[in-house]
């Protein structure tokens, strides 16, 4: 049997660091087809030269010229491509079998929708593209016979215990939460957190932008919408569950009472292999589970005001069209806001919710008009947040 041929769309992020795990420990079953990254060259030329793929592609064309400088070096013969509509031709390439979309944000979402397009088996952990573009996302995925696998941990569990013959019987389904770093923290005490605590997750190593989007809980605002379109449930019958402990990922209840579950230790790779190796199970060196070391398995409600980015997410879902376009672009530039010291914790609920309701929920008519929306969106983020210095120096100074 021939390899699969994998592309692997941010593959210097976390997410590809944890595909790239897995796919080199099955070396006859998958290769490293093509590797892409936003900007770091010098980390992608690495990776290049450890796994050998065919094609790599830099998301910014100016660094195209020291990226095929850098490979040569290395004597490796991946040709490159650039710019975001080289990274959607890279996906869409004849010779992909699989595509792992793993670039934060809706940056991604041209090319995770380019390997929907060309039919892929597609990997999903690039969750803001489908909050951006849900229906459209969705269409382009059945249109054209794609494979669409969740990565995300809490959907990959649904998906995995989610009997779609007997979807009649599905009641609800339930996502679990972490709760982040600061799920004890009284609400005026958020007010203060840095980026550093805020990117401090007590169970998972993500990236910045998802490490804060689990401080605020957006991201599992985000993941509403995502289960939304995956599942074809409406928002009534997707619950959030706050589970410290991150061992049961995702459930499932049936008409007859029974709940299937999946759980696992919070690590990626689990997932990950559960979408590579579909329908098949292939291995993955995850660490296994000791319930009884662990002991206790805690569950609560979240708290409606103290993470008030869930009913956010949930509200710009109820209104459909445009609103979880906004609700993700104004979440994005927030969330870099924070990061850059501009603006506080809490402001990145504030702000999202400021920009949601000045903006008018309409019907998205095509690609085009996502991105439209997408760019307004983040123009009109940035003035409401204002050029603000960075708030660590603005105390010294006061
Ligand atoms: P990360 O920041 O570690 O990596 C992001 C990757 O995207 C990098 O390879 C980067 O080069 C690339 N990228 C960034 N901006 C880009 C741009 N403008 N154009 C092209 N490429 C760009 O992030 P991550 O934690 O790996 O998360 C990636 C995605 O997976 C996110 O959507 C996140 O929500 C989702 N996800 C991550 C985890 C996790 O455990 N890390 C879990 C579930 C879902
Ligand atoms: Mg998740």
């Amino acid at each position: 049997m021939k390899p699969q041929n994998v592309a692997i769309l941010g593959a210097t992020g976390s997410i590809g660091a944890s595909a790239l795990d897995v796919i080199t420990r099955h070396p006859g079953r998958f290769r490293a087809y093509a590797l892409t990254a936003n900007r770091r060259v010098d980390v992608l030329a690495e990776l290049c030269a450890r796994h050998r793929p065919a094609w790599a592609g830099i998301a910014d064309p100016r660094l195209a010229p020291e990226l095929e400088r850098r490979l040569r070096e290395a004597g490796v013969a991946a040709r490159v491509a650039a710019g975001e509509q080289g990274l959607a031709e890279i996906a869409a390439r004849a010779e992909v079998d699989s595509v792992v979309a793993a670039i934060v944000g809706a940056a991604g979402l041209r090319a995770t929708l380019a390997a929907a397009g060309a039919g892929k088996k597609l990997l999903l952990a690039n969750k803001e593209a489908l909050v951006c573009a849900g229906p459209l996302f969705m269409e382009t995925v059945r249109r054209h016979g794609a494979t669409l696998l969740p990565v995300d941990s809490e959907h990959n569990a649904v998906f995995q215990v989610f009997e779609r013959e007997r979807r009649h019987a599905i009641e609800r389904i339930v996502l679990t939460a972490s709760g982040g770093p600061f799920r004890e923290r009284e609400h005026a005490d958020m007010e203060d957190v840095t980026p550093e605590q805020a990117v401090a997750h007590p169970n998972w190593r993500m990236g910045a932008k998802i490490s804060v989007d689990s401080a605020t809980m957006m991201n599992k605002g985000l993941e509403v919408i995502e289960a939304h379109h995956l599942f074809e449930l409406p928002s009534e019958r997707i619950d959030v569950v706050v589970h410290p402990q991150s061992v049961v990922h995702g459930m499932v209840c049936y008409s007859d009472g029974s709940v299937l579950a999946q759980l696992g230790s919070p690590d990626m790779r689990t997932p990950i292999a559960s979408a590579l190796g579909w329908p098949d199970r292939i291995a993955a060196p995850s660490p296994r589970l000791d319930l009884a070391a662990l002991a206790r398995l805690t569950f609560e409600a979240p708290d409606p005001g103290r993470f008030p980015a869930l009913a956010l997410a949930r509200a710009a879902l109820a209104a459909g069209g445009t609103a979880p376009t906004v609700l993700n672009a104004a979440n994005e530039i927030a969330v870099a806001a924070f990061l850059a010291r501009q603006i506080g914790f809490l402001d990145i609920a504030r702000t999202v919710e400021r920009v949601l309701d000045a903006f008018p929920s309409r019907a998205l008519r095509d690609l085009e008009d996502v991105v439209a929306v997408d760019e307004e969106t983040r123009a009109r983020t940035r003035r409401a947040i204002g050029n603000r210095p960075p708030r660590g120096l603005a105390a010294q100074a006061g």
